[in-house]
């Protein structure tokens, strides 16, 4: 019996993970790949301590410092993935995909998210044929093209930023009135000469013959729809969590995020607690992750140990 299982690697399993060797809980951590989602980020500036540092930099230091608690108070399981979670008569069973298991007290789930997918007419088609959901593995194949960037969140300028090294011209299209990126990176982004920026707008397809060459967008107020020439479409629209593995076990929001209480992480159900981009917090970010699961660290000690 184990105190406490922590599914996930990125910023917010990891720090719990780093809690709990530190208050010697009998832990299992379990983990696909450390560092989480921003790995294939190209620069991370707004990590404290480290000005600057690429996203697999980034996913190699987290993964160190994990690494240095390893022992018998936690045990890592890397390159592993938790299937299932089924309440027991002491606590919970967690089953692995390809087998195994293990029985503990409490869990802790930093599953995280992955990317949304564009639904629209031609999305899938083109998907790796002009349709790219990241700029850091593929930026340097649409050199000199014209580029359209979707989404206008951190993670949409963020791409435009390293599209612009390469790309004759960008377009940043989004749904929203307004960008919701931060304002210095909007900035830096805007200023460039080669970006264009499109508000209000709707997808409607992507277009192309073997090979992307435009899509099409409607503009919300006044339905005229527009062709935009380009040969590559970078998507960042948005997350969808990984919470199948405890579905119906904790309340979940309609967008499928777990619902926890923000003073502690506790979920609804007693012994499972859940941190950083998997629940419902409204904002995402590593250093917000990080801080959820030293948080839930706190509490979870406190519950087994000194309540
Ligand atoms: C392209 C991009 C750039 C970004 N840039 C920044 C930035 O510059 N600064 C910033 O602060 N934030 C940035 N973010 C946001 C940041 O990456 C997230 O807020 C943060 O990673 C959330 O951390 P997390 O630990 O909650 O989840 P995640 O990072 O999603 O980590 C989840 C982990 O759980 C593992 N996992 C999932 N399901 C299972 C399972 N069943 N079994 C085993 N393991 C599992 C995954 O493999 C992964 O390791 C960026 C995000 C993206 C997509």
């Amino acid at each position: 019996m184990y105190d406490l299982v922590i599914v996930g690697g990125g910023p917010a399993g990891a720090s719990a993970g780093v809690y709990a060797a530190r208050k010697k809980l009998k832990t299992i951590f379990i983990t696909k790949d450390f560092g989480g989602q921003s790995i294939v980020a190209h620069d991370i500036q707004n990590w404290l301590g480290v000005p600057s540092i690429s996203g697999g930099d980034f996913g190699k230091m987290v993964r160190e410092h994990v690494f240095s608690y390893a022992g018998d108070v936690l045990e890592i399981k890397e390159g592993k993935h938790a299937e299932s979670i089924k309440k027991t008569a002491d606590g919970f069973n967690v089953r692995m995909e390809g087998g195994g298991e293990y029985e503990t007290l409490t869990v802790l789930i930093c599953t995280g998210g992955k990317r949304r997918k564009l639904n629209v007419p031609g999305a899938d088609r083109f998907e790796h044929k002009g349709i790219t959901y990241c700029a850091t593995c593929d930026a340097p194949l649409f050199s000199g093209q014209n580029l359209a960037v979707i989404g206008g969140g951190n993670a949409g300028f963020g791409t435009a930023s390293q599209l612009i090294p390469y790309a004759d011209r960008i377009t940043i299209i989004d749904c929203g009135k307004q960008f919701m990126a931060d304002p210095l990176r909007m900035e830096e982004v805007l200023k460039d000469p080669k970006v264009n920026a499109v508000q209000n707008v709707d997808i409607k397809e992507i277009i192309g013959d073997k090979m992307v060459n435009g899509l099409i967008y409607e503009d919300k107020d006044t339905s005229e729809q527009t062709k935009l020439e380009v040969t590559g479409v970078f998507v960042e629209i948005g997350m969808i969590p990984a919470t199948d593995l405890v579905k119906g076990l904790v309340e979940q929001n309609e967008r499928g995020y777990i619902i926890v209480d923000h003073r502690n992480q506790r979920t609804s159900t007693e012994g499972i607690w859940a941190a950083g981009d998997c629940t419902d917090s409204l904002y995402k970010q590593n250093i917000i992750a990080a801080g959820a699961g030293a948080k839930a660290l706190e509490d979870i000690y406190h519950k087994l140990k000194l309540s």
